[in-house]
C-alpha cells in the first residue's frame, strides 16, 4: 500500500492507511499498546488492540526511536477524546500490523524536549538525533524558507545565483585564513573563502550585473562565543548601482522575507531608520544599536541601517587600516582627498550596516571601480608597489579593462535565521556546528592525517 504521510490522516477518517516513520513514545497498558508515531510531517496516536494479536506481541516488543512501517485503520475519535488544536487530536489510528524496519538503542538524551537544558556537547555529537527535536525540525524548515525566498525573489529582479570557488586565494578581508595544500605544487596552497569578495566583483568586470549566491564563508579566528569557523552569507552585488539602490532592495526583501514567513513579527519601524556612525557610537556606544522600544517583546524586530563609517582607522602599531573593505570606495565628497592621501582620518566610506536587535546582520559598499583609486586606498594602508602587484595585481588588471561602477552587500543568514527563531546562539540554526574550539564533535573532526597523505602533500608535522 502507499505511504500517507501523517500530516494527511485526517482525509483518510475511516479508511485503511499505511505509514511509515519512528515510535515517538509507546505506553504499554498490558491488554492494550498505545503508539505515538512520528514522521517530518506531524505526529499521530495509534493503539494496538488485543485482538490483533500479532501486532500487540510487536508493539510490546518495540521502543522509543525504532522505525517502523505501520497499517492501521484511520478512526475518529469519540467526542469525550478528542483534543482541540492539536495535529491529529480528532483521530486515532488502530493498528492492523508493525513491521519493525530498524531497531534503536535508548538514545543518549531526550529528544522530545527543546534541548536547551541538555548540555551541548552530547547534543552535537549526537547531532543527527538532536536535529530530530521539535524545535531544530522548526528551525532547519524556517531556514530552507528564507533562502528560498531569497532564491525566488532575487531572481524574481533580474539576479543570478552564480558559485564561486572554494579552493581559492587569500582575500584580504582581515581574518586568518584556513588553508589547504596543494599536492602538485608542494609548498604552495590554497586558502578557503573568507568571502567571495573579489570574485563577485570580478563577475562585475564580467558583465553580470546582478550577482548572489548562498555562500559559505570560512575564517580561522580565536574562540568568540557565538562565532563559527565556517557560516553563510548571502552575499550579492550589483552594477550600476548608489548606495541607495542597494539599501532599498535589500530593505524590500527583508520585509516580504519577515511579513511572508514570521508573520507573527512585527517590525517596528519601515522604512528602517538610518543612523551615522557618529551617532550610534555617541547613542549607543556601539556600531549595531538596539533601537528596540520594548526590549521584553520577542516578536519585536527593530531594523535599522548604520551609515558614513570612517574608511581607515589606526591599527594597534599606529599604522592605517581600513574598518570594514579594502574595496569600497569613499564618499563622493572624500574622492579627492583619497587621491590626495588627505585627512585620512575624516575619510568617510560608502559603508553600510545593517543592524538588527543589536546584532550586525549585514554590510555592504560601493566599490572602487578604478585601479587608480584602489591603487591609493592601499598605499595608505602600506603596500609597497611589489605588494600590491603580487596580492591585487588580478584585481587591478581586471578593472582596467572597463568595470562598471558597482556595489553589494552581504547578510549573516545564520545570524537573521537566530533572530527570526529567537533562539540564543547561531549553533541552534546550523544542522552541523562545531563547538566554540572549531571542533566537529560528531565527526571527530579536526583529526590526524596518515604518514601516507602527508607524504604525498610534502608536509612534516611538528611535534608540539
Ligand atoms: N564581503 C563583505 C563581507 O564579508 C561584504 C560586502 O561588502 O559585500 O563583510
Amino acid at each position: 500500500m502507499e505511504r500517507t504521510y501523517i500530516k494527511d490522516l485526517k482525509e483518510k477518517i475511516g479508511q485503511e492507511v499505511s505509514i511509515s516513520g519512528w515510535v515517538n513514545v509507546r505506553r504499554d497498558q498490558g491488554k492494550m499498546v498505545f503508539l505515538d508515531l512520528r514522521d517530518v510531517t506531524g505526529k499521530v496516536q495509534a493503539v494496538v488492540l488485543p485482538m490483533h494479536t500479532e501486532a500487540l506481541e510487536v508493539a510490546q516488543r518495540v521502543r522509543s526511536e525504532w522505525v517502523v512501517s505501520v497499517s492501521a485503520q484511520v478512526n475518529k475519535r469519540p467526542d469525550r477524546n478528542i483534543k482541540e488544536g492539536v495535529l491529529n487530536g480528532d483521530i486515532e489510528l488502530e493498528v492492523l500490523n508493525i513491521e519493525v524496519l530498524n531497531e534503536a538503542q535508548t538514545p543518549p538524551m531526550d529528544i522530545a524536549s527543546d534541548g536547551h537544558e541538555i548540555g551541548e556537547e552530547t547534543r552535537l555529537k549526537y547531532r543527527y538525533l538532536d536535529l530530530r527535536r521539535p524545535r531544530l525540525q522548526y528551525n532547519m524548515r524556517l531556514r530552507h524558507s528564507v533562502t528560498l525566498h531569497v532564491r525566488n525573489f532575487l531572481s524574481r529582479h533580474g539576479f543570478l545565483e552564480i558559485e564561486t570557488p572554494i579552493l581559492t586565494k587569500s582575500t584580504p578581508e582581515g581574518s586568518r585564513d584556513y588553508v589547504v595544500p596543494s599536492r602538485l605544487e608542494q609548498g604552495k596552497f590554497y586558502a578557503l573563502p573568507q568571502s567571495p569578495q573579489q570574485y563577485k566583483q570580478l563577475l562585475m568586470v564580467a558583465g553580470t550585473e546582478r550577482y548572489f549566491q548562498v555562500a559559505r564563508c570560512m575564517r580561522d579566528e580565536d574562540t568568540r562565543g557565538d562565532r563559527q569557523p565556517e557560516f553563510t552569507q548571502l552575499d550579492m552585488e550589483l552594477s550600476f548601482v548608489r548606495e541607495e539602490d542597494i539599501m532599498r532592495l535589500n530593505e524590500e526583501l527583508l520585509i516580504e522575507l519577515v511579513q511572508t514567513l514570521t508573520p507573527e513579527k512585527k517590525i517596528q519601524t519601515i522604512p528602517f531608520p538610518r543612523i551615522t556612525y557618529k551617532d550610534a557610537m555617541e547613542k549607543y556606544g556601539n556600531d549595531k544599536p538596539d533601537i528596540r522600544e520594548d526590549k521584553n517583546d520577542p516578536d519585536l524586530l527593530a531594523f535599522c541601517w548604520v551609515i558614513d563609517f570612517p574608511f581607515f582607522e589606526k591599527d594597534k602599531k599606529g599604522a592605517w587600516t581600513f574598518t570594514h573593505n579594502p574595496f569600497s570606495s569613499p564618499q563622493k565628497a572624500y574622492y579627492e582627498d583619497l587621491m590626495e592621501k588627505k585627512n585620512i582620518g575624516e575619510i568617510l566610506a560608502t559603508q553600510y550596516d545593517i543592524a538588527l536587535n543589536g546584532f550586525e546582520i549585514g554590510g555592504g559598499s560601493i566599490r572602487n571601480h578604478r585601479p587608480e583609486a584602489l591603487i591609493k586606498v592601499l598605499e595608505i594602508m602600506g603596500h609597497t608597489e611589489e605588494s600590491i602587484r603580487s596580492n591585487f595585481g588580478h584585481m587591478l588588471e581586471a578593472f582596467s579593462y572597463g568595470a562598471p561602477p558597482h556595489g553589494g552587500i552581504a547578510w549573516g543568514l545564520d545570524r537573521l535565521v537566530t533572530l527570526l527563531t529567537n533562539e540564543p546562539n547561531i549553533r541552534e540554526v546550523i544542522a552541523f556546528p562545531k563547538t566554540g574550539e572549531g571542533r566537529d564533535l560528531m565527526m571527530e573532526a579536526p583529526s590526524e592525517i596518515s604518514a601516507e597523505q602527508l607524504q604525498e602533500l610534502g608536509i612534516e608535522v611538528k611535534k608540539k
